[in-house]
């Protein structure tokens, strides 16, 4: 018996749709999107820095270094083609006294990804380019960026709208049973109602439930398969007075005791500067968004020590997000997990699972490389 779909794609964050926009491009029609919540993109994909990432830090060969790479250049065209705000400001990583040689491996790392438009600054030159910093020195970034994420799904949204696609908001999967060469997938809901829908292909894209979502289908046995700790970040907004007075992204040097990037500076279309996001680990998996006030007193610390003019005052908690960071047992390093599970005896199962930072400038790159497994299988 023919499936109800050729594809279902369980989540509607901005993974799951740049899925769909891949599958509409090549004339994949029949594909049901699954989402939890009232409307798309209200996971970890409306929660973020709103970074379009450059691809400096990440070990080369890695997935996150090739997606990053692809996905920014194809971001940009896509928003200007798309008319979706965005702006190619650039970065500042920047170095303290004494930390010249984490900058210069920062550097090589970067020409080793093959990242353009990078050149190594003074004090004089930063502060030339960026009054408001005042650092030992500096890497400059020209192909970082900002971007829209809500935009962006939206124009992904509609592009899957326009092939034809369903979605189905409200509505949780809560189990999947592998039928031949086919899935057969619970639903529940909106309200009461709970049915299964069957699909040749599914790709999980469920952000910080992605590990739980391929349980479903391989269970618990496998100690190898990839499990996520959850690792908030909070953000604190700086008082208006602040608003357009920086033009660049400005970051520390790479906090690798922490897997993150570093209370950096960033702002939005309206210029409006914000700090963050910070590190928190969490033990239990709870989508908990509170800032706490009192936190502001680090991330003033940590942002004064490159912004001298910033007040304690000038903070104010802004919101959260949720990194969903694979655990490795061999090294520090998180990277994506991207496959078809073909060689564990699933084929057409789909799983996208630690999709954490740069998962929004990787997705457009992430979603054309899935849908031509599809596509081409
Ligand atoms: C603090 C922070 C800062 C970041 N900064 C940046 C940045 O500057 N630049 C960058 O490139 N990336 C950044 N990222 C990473 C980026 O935001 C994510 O990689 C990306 O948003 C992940 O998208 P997603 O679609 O996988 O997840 P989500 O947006 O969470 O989408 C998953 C969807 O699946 C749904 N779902 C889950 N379980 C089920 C189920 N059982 N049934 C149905 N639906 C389900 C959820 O409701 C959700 O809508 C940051 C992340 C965080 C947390």
């Amino acid at each position: 018996m023919a499936s109800d779909y050729q594809v279902v794609i369980i989540g509607a964050g901005v993974v799951g749709l740049a899925v769909a926009r891949g599958l509409a491009q090549l004339g994949v029609n029949s594909v049901l999107i699954i989402e939890k919540e009232d409307a798309f993109g209200r996971g970890i994909s409306s929660r973020n820095s709103e970074v379009i990432h450059s691809g400096i830090y990440y070990p080369p060969g890695s997935l996150k270094a090739k997606y990053c790479q692809l996905g920014r250049e194809k971001l940009y065209s896509f928003c200007r083609e798309n008319d979706i705000w965005h702006s190619r400001c650039g970065k500042l990583v920047a170095a303290q006294e004494g930390q010249e040689n984490e900058l210069q491996d920062l550097y090589e790392n970067a020409l080793a990804n093959e990242i353009p438009e990078l050149s190594l600054l003074d004090k004089e030159q930063v502060a030339a380019v960026e009054p408001e910093i005042s650092v030992a020195s500096a890497l400059f970034v020209g192909c970082a960026g900002i971007i829209s994420a809500h935009e962006l799904m939206a124009a992904f949204y509609r592009i899957s709208e326009d092939g034809d696609h369903d979605i189905i908001l409200k509505a949780q999967t809560m189990g999947v049973e592998p039928k031949g060469n086919s899935y057969s997938i619970s639903v529940k809901g909106p309200g009461e109602a709970s049915y299964k829908v069957t699909a040749d292909w599914v790709v999980n894209a469920a952000g910080l439930y992605s590990d739980m979502v391929a349980e479903m289908v391989w269970g618990t046995d496998d100690n190898n398969r990839p499990a996520l700790h959850l690792v908030k970040g909070s953000y604190f907004k700086l008082a208006p007075a602040w608003r357009n007075r920086i033009q660049h992204l400005v970051y520390p040097l790479l906090d690798s005791t922490h897997d993150s990037l570093g209370i950096h500076i960033s702002f939005d279309a309206g210029g409006d500067v914000k700090l963050g996001p910070s590190v928190e680990w969490l033990s239990e998996r709870k989508e908990d968004y509170a800032v706490r006030e009192e936190d502001s007193i680090f991330f003033y610390e940590e942002a004064k020590r490159y912004l001298p003019a910033l007040k304690q005052e000038d903070l104010t908690p802004d919101f959260s997000g949720i990194r969903p960071k694979l655990v490795t047992n061999d090294d520090n390093y998180s990277d994506f997990y991207i496959r078809h599970e073909e060689d564990r005896s699933f084929p057409g199962w789909i799983n996208l699972i630690g999709i954490d930072s740069p998962g929004l400038t990787a997705a457009i790159d992430i979603g054309e490389t899935v849908a031509s497994w599809i596509k081409e299988s």
